[in-house]
């Protein structure tokens, strides 16, 4: 008989007991939203926007309800407009797409790398024939683009960037933390992301104008001067006239639950990447099989894995599929006929108007993914990897 991997691919760490007690503490007290203080008290919230801010170096954090939230936040914030084209990646999930047609604009989708990051040719080419005035970026199972070019082609053209970081959350470019590029960034701290409440959202930014925007926009109503990782009252002088309330807030449950995982996140990135490294080891040198490899400048986040199977045709990969699933690994594709779980892809999502793009096909057609739980030990990482080479090189044999 051959080894089979019993673990759980969706089962997450508990929350640490720091967490528990804060939690406890605030369910104790009853003042569960944010704006419920008494004389003298911080609100979880504010302090984990405070912490946040200061983790990741941007001036201004708001903790909301989702990470969809946030980026939907940012798009409004922008003043994006029914109508308005956001140019956005072709390989995402599907609260990408899904925040540009909540506020009715239309999604333009960009084609992916064999890096599985952005391609900025094409960025180039449609920041040039579209007047697209916003680029929504996900850096995508934590892949990160040479942020400098696409900064450079975004603001020579006037581009304004608001950055995904639900799978970057961590990571860096350069040594410059993810989301500090653009104008604004968007995390989520939904459960199989890199900080666990369950669901949650913080938004970032160093613009105080776009921030007092997305304060207002998340529910302050005139409380605005309770948040401390915020932009001065003068800044909200005119916004709170003119900006609606969409409510979105992150209530003080969940800011305890975050603030000891904040703490602890340095910690998580260097266990998750041990993991990975392990993973990424095992896979190598498997005929067939292309790993991606990461760039020296990006600081990555393991929490998961891709890699490619360049020459397997469609059913020869729903063969490793079963096998693999079978011996207890779990592996997404992103190149079947139709979406199974979270693998959508821009001929998803119909909504948006019919796009081209057949680089992004080819290179989906061979894309598997993984999650990497830290519940997964060393061994676990080298089990699932010997899997994996094993079936893939089986599939290719008998074919
Ligand atoms: C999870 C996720 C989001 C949205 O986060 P939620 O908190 O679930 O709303 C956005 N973008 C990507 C790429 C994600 O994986």
């Amino acid at each position: 008989m051959s080894t089979v991997f019993k673990g759980s691919f969706t089962q997450q760490e508990p929350i640490p007991e720091a967490g528990i007690e804060a939690a406890l503490r605030v369910l104790r007290g009853g003042r569960l939203h944010r704006y419920n203080v008494v004389d003298g008290e911080v609100a979880e919230a504010a302090l984990l926007e405070e912490d946040f801010a200061a983790y990741t170096g941007a001036k201004y954090a708001l903790a909301v309800a989702s990470g969809g939230y946030a980026i939907g936040c940012a798009l409004r914030a922008l003043g994006v407009q029914p109508g308005d084209k956001v140019l956005t990646n072709g390989f995402t999930l599907a609260p990408v797409p899904g925040a540009i047609a909540a506020v009715n604009a239309e999604p333009v989708f960009v084609e992916v790398t064999e890096d599985l990051t952005i391609d900025l040719d094409h960025l180039a080419r449609l920041v040039a024939e579209t007047d697209a005035k916003v680029l929504l970026l996900s850096h995508m199972r934590g892949h990160i683009c040479d942020m400098e070019l696409l900064m450079q082609i975004c603001d020579g053209a006037g581009v304004q960037v608001v950055e995904d970081c639900a799978h970057t959350m961590g990571g860096a470019w350069k040594g410059v933390p993810s989301g500090r590029h653009g104008a604004m960034a968007a995390y989520s701290t939904q459960t199989y992301k890199h900080m666990n409440s369950g669901e949650g959202g913080i938004l970032t930014s160093d613009n105080p104008d776009l921030m007092a925007r997305a304060i207002m926009l998340s529910g302050s109503y005139m409380l605005y001067a309770r948040h401390r990782a915020a932009p001065p009252p003068e800044a909200f002088e005119q916004v709170k006239w003119v900006t609606p309330n969409v409510s979105g807030r992150m209530d003080n449950l969940r800011a305890a639950i975050l603030r000891p995982q904040l703490a602890d996140l340095p910690r998580q990135v260097e266990r998750w990447n041990a993991l990975y490294r392990v993973v990424e080891e095992g896979l190598r040198n498997t005929p067939g099989l292309k790993v991606i490899d990461r760039p020296e400048e990006e600081s990555i986040v393991g929490s998961s894995i891709q890699f490619l199977l360049p020459g397997f045709a469609a059913d020869q990969i729903g063969d490793v599929l079963k096998r693999c699933a079978a011996r207890g690994v779990d592996l997404k594709w992103f190149g079947g006929a139709e979406p199974v779980a979270f693998t959508s892809r821009y001929d998803s999502w119909r909504y948006a108007s019919p796009q081209s793009l057949p680089n992004t096909d080819r290179i989906l057609s061979g894309l598997m993914d993984m999650r990497l739980p830290l519940t997964f030990s060393l061994e676990d990482a080298q089990l699932i990897a010997g899997i994996i080479a094993e079936e893939v090189r089986s599939t290719a044999l008998s074919t």
